[in-house]
């Protein structure tokens, strides 16, 4: 077998017919250059939605079991038609289920774990020189069963899949070209990233960046797969994802995310004593709620005031369980906010520069933007503020830490991108 390229297209780049036989003809063109292709696909944009739709119009409650045979047919089709579009170009191609490569999950509908990939078929398949779609995003489970690796999931499936056979490198292709320093479309001169590690990739990701499923992150830190985030639809050379090397690009903060999706609930005047924390989270963790930020007040006499933070779509079943907790630990009063939003720097750079949140809390100072909640990590800063100041805050931190210039040489004098590259 000659280099095994894995290039996963994404809802949009198969969005329509039209797009499927796009897609085609730049498949076709690797394949020619000698290349052994393996091509992932999400269902068609819009179609994953649609089908839970169909399925909610007849139950609130569906089985996860046939919710994920349902949605697995989306992957299936987009899989099929660029399969036929591609043999109609005359580049000779077959196209497998995520049972017929091998896909073995754990028994978790909806959201399953990858447990192995056998990839046997698919060889067979790239030794007789033919290009192998793959509908992403499923597998089966122990019992045959077919399961999903939650929203997002095809990015998985295609790191998974280049691990599984050994590839230089897996290309997520899709509307962008690449990762940004910021959301374009807020501000205008962000600047694509040459190179990213995966630590910042993770944290981005977690924090809402879109762009890859947080899984399919983890899976290539895991196995050193590099990746690759770059268009459908032109050759420029995209982000590339991978171990920190001193090479990399160097900057201090390397991208600003924002999240609107993030509500936040007070619990004001609770007794403070051993336990009442736990309650209260105990109770929020057995509903899945999952709770990003909490901050607990200094007590004055006796009692305190806890708030934490959880997305909006977490916002009602937090509030059920809080009030539910509440008959046990009586709160003078609740409050929910679900106007806030979440401002994140992120970048490597952190572990070695200080003074990095300072200057992000000088920034949201000058511009008079209140900080509601603080949280860090070893590489990311986040402070929740009012939503309606996502955008102002985003743009002039893109200018206080400079990041529409990329930076040049560092310490070592190692090589540096410049900006005629980007
Ligand atoms: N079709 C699935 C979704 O919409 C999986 C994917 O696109 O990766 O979430
Ligand atoms: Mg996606």
């Amino acid at each position: 077998m000659g280099k095994v390229i894995v290039q996963k297209y994404g809802g949009t780049s198969v969005g329509s017919i039209d797009k499927i036989k796009r897609v085609a003809e730049r498949i076709a063109e690797i394949r020619k250059s000698g290349n052994d292709v393996v091509v992932v696909v999400s269902a068609m944009a819009g179609q994953t939605d649609q089908l839970l739709q169909l399925a909610w119009q007849i139950s609130d409650h569906p089985k996860q079991r046939e919710v994920d045979l349902l949605l697995s047919s989306g992957e299936r089709i987009s899989c099929a038609l660029l399969t036929i579009a591609l043999n109609a170009v005359g580049c000779e191609a077959v196209s497998m289920t995520g049972r017929q490569i091998g896909l073995q999950t754990d028994n978790t509908h909806t959201r399953a774990r990858i447990k192995q990939i056998d990839g046997g078929l698919c060889k067979r398949y790239l030794e007789e020189q033919k290009v192998v779609v793959v509908a992403g995003f499923q597998g089966i489970n122990e019992h045959g069963d077919v399961t999903t690796l939650g929203r997002g999931g095809s990015d998985t499936s295609a790191v998974a899949l280049a691990v599984a056979l050994n590839a230089e490198q897996c290309e997520i292709c899709t509307d962008v070209d690449g990762v940004f320093t910021a959301d374009p479309r807020i501000v205008p001169d962000a600047r694509k990233l040459s190179t990213i590690s995966y630590d910042e990739m993770l944290e981005m990701s977690g924090l809402g960046a879109k762009v890859l499923q947080l899984r399919c992150v983890e899976f290539a830190k895991k196995f050193n797969m590099p990746l690759i985030v770059r268009s459908s639809y032109n050759n420029k050379p995209g982000t590339l994802i991978s171990r920190e090397d001193p090479k990399m690009e160097q900057p201090v903060v390397s991208g600003i995310m924002y999240d609107k999706n993030q509500a936040k609930i007070t619990v004001k005047g609770v007794p403070d004593q051993p336990g009442i924390a736990a309650k209260l989270f105990n109770a929020l963790a057995s509903a899945s709620v999952s709770v990003d930020m909490i901050i607990q007040n200094i007590s004055e006499e006796g009692h305190t005031d806890i708030s934490f933070t959880v997305t909006t779509e977490h916002l009602k079943d937090a509030m059920a369980e809080v009030n539910k907790v509440n008959e046990e630990i009586k709160a003078e009063k609740i409050t929910q906010d679900a106007g806030i939003s979440k401002i994140s720097i992120v970048g490597a750079g952190m572990r070695s520069h200080s003074g990095i949140a300072a200057r992000m809390f000088e920034t949201l100072s000058r511009e008079n933007i209140n900080i509601l909640m603080i949280s860090t990590s070893e590489i990311k800063v986040s402070c929740i503020i009012d939503e309606k100041y996502t955008e102002q805050a985003t743009r002039t931190l893109h200018e206080a830490f400079d990041m529409k210039t990329a930076p040049v040489a560092n310490a070592e004098g190692n090589p540096q991108d410049s900006k005629i590259k980007v």
